[in-house]
Order: C-alpha cells, then structure tokens, then sequence
C-alpha cells in the first residue's frame, strides 16, 4: 500500500482517521481518535461546529463517551480547539475523571480567545468560521510541564499514561513541537519501544495530496516562528516514527515515507522562506510575493485549478496566511 491514506476509518489497529468536514469541505480537518481496551484518546476536535460530527462518528462505531480518557488540544488555534470546550461538556457528562492534556500556553491562550492574537484577527479573516469560543475550567486540563515531555532518551520516565492494544501495551507520550504556534505539541504513541503514530498537527505543515508525499508550509501569522518550528521538525525526524497525522488533512505510515515526507517540509519551509526574503529584496510588496509564491504551492494541492471554486478561494486564503506568517516572522510586518 502506498503510505498516504485520507479515506476516513480505521487506519491501524487502534486508530481512526474522522474527517469531520470542516467548514463544510472533506479532507480539511483530520481528528484522530485512539480506542484502546481500556480508554480512548481524542487528538484534536475542530470547532464548536465540528463536535457533533465527531460524536456521531463515535455513536456509529460504538465508541462510548465514558470510555474517553483524554482529549488533547496540539494548541490553541480555533480550527484545533475552538470546540474543546463543548467536546469536554459531552463527554464529561458520561467521564467526570476526562481530562485535557495541553501546555499551559495553550490553556491560556484559549481561555484568552477575547484578547489572544490568533483569535482578533482570525474573527477578521475568517468570521463565520470561527464557532463559538467559551472558557474552560483550569481543573479539566492535565498540564503538560517541561521536564514531562518526552526525550528520546530516557523515554521511560516520560509515558504520561499506558494503554493495553489486545497482548500489548502502548504507552502515551507527548512531544513539545513549538514553531507553528508557541506551545504546540504533538502526542505520540509508542509500541514495542518504538514510535508507532506521531500526530504532527502542523508541526510538519500540511498534506494536502492523496497520491504525491508532497507538502506545504503552515506558517501562520502572527504565531509563526522559524527557529523553533525547524528544531521542532528535526526532534521528530529524529524518532524515527513509524507512522504520523496531519492535522489537515491524513495519516502517512512506512518508516521511509514518514522520513520522505518530514524531509519534503524541511526543504519546502526552508524553501519559501528563502524566495520572500529574496523577493521582498525585488520588491517589498505583500501582493508581489504571494503571486511568485503561490505558482510553487498549486502542485503540491489536489484540486482542479478552477479559480473560482472554493476550494482554491480557500487556498488562496491559506497562502495569504503562510506568506504573512513567514513575512512577520521575518520582521518585515508587525
Ligand atoms: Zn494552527
């Protein structure tokens, strides 16, 4: 089988692939869900608009809401976590011991939505899709500090939690992977003392190809930060895993396909970054930049070159944003 799969379902033993259709598109949003015999894992939720389609998908493969354990947020941005709060009213109704895992910023800037720069400017940028925002009580999360993250030596000490896979156990872990947003991390299940599943969120950009191990960068303003997204970016290439999620949009599995595919966003995000600081030299123009740019990204997308579907209006948006986040990650906009 080739290493890319975007069809939702079960894409291994315990874990399932939910297209939730975000704003109202497949293959925009992935959540990952792992069962286990003895709890169930929630990466990531969508907006407050997406719980339902989550909770349904669970009702109609006989996932029970008690049996949730977690529901990690990778970080704060309204497309990842924006519905966290309605998700853990559910569940919590049916577990009272779930439990939020994130890192302190992320709880702060989500329960800062009213103030917190991500969400000011996205309720310009992107107003109808945003969903409803609400506070969560600090006593849901189980905060993440710097010395529970997991090392690559003395991984040991750093399972968060074990879980039981039939005859073998599978320990939970979590990786920090600052650069797309501060505090962004990615959780990770190990097996047979190795990294089975890494979800990258965007700590790895974007997939947005079903046959080509092609993807782009997810910078974003004003979050973005270069330094640490590439360090992030060599810690996971550095755990070898086996299998890894994108949060938009997939799950890539074989060693050398994981490896292919972190090497491509290695050299993609290094590339982009490169050509706007050679071209805000030509010209210093936001609109100049994009238009160059925007040529390299369209082949690495799945999607007929309509110019007037919404789905390429939707990219155009996406690269507005990664062009900007680049560019004030660079200094040259505030
Ligand atoms: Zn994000």
């Amino acid at each position: 089988m080739f290493g890319i799969e975007r069809n939702p379902g079960k894409v291994n033993e315990y874990l399932h692939l939910i297209d939730i259709k975000q704003h109202g598109f497949p293959n925009t949003f992935s959540v990952f869900l792992a069962e286990f015999n003895n709890g169930v894992v929630i990466i990531d939720c969508g907006t407050s608009k997406d719980v339902r389609k989550l909770l349904r998908y669970m009702k109609e493969n006989n996932i029970s809401l008690d049996s949730v354990k977690y529901v990690i947020a990778s970080h704060h941005h309204f497309d990842h976590s924006g519905g966290l709060w309605k998700l853990y009213d559910e569940i919590k109704k049916y577990n009272p011991r779930l439990k939020i895992i994130s890192s302190l910023e992320t709880m702060n800037m989500l329960n800062n939505f009213e103030n917190e720069q991500h969400f000011v400017r996205s309720r310009e940028t992107w107003p109808i899709l945003m969903g409803k925002l609400r506070k969560i009580e600090e006593d849901a999360f189980k905060i993440i500090n710097s010395d529970e993250y997991y090392k690559k030596e003395g991984e040991s000490s750093n399972i968060i939690d074990t879980f039981t896979l039939n005859d073998s156990e599978v320990g939970l872990a979590i990786l920090e992977t600052p650069g797309h947003a501060p505090g962004h991390i990615s959780p990770l299940f190990i097996k047979n003392d190795s990294v089975d599943f890494i979800y990258f969120g965007e700590a790895l950009g974007s997939l947005n190809h079903s046959k080509k191990l092609e993807t782009l960068p997810s910078s974003a303003a004003p979050d973005f930060n270069y330094k640490n997204y590439m360090t992030s970016l060599k810690k996971i290439k550095e755990l070898t895993p086996f299998s890894g999620g994108f949060a938009h949009f997939g799950f890539v599995s074989g060693l050398e396909n994981v490896h292919a595919i972190i090497d491509d966003n290695e050299y993609i995000t290094k590339d982009f970054r490169q050509r706007i600081i050679k071209l805000y030299r030509e010209k210093p123009e936001t609109k100049y930049i994009f238009d160059k740019l925007t040529p390299i990204a369209i082949p690495r997308v799945e999607i007929d070159v309509d110019e007037d579907s919404q789905i390429y209006q939707t990219l155009i948006k996406f690269m507005v944003t990664v062009v900007y986040g680049m560019m004030m990650d660079l200094g040259y906009r505030t």
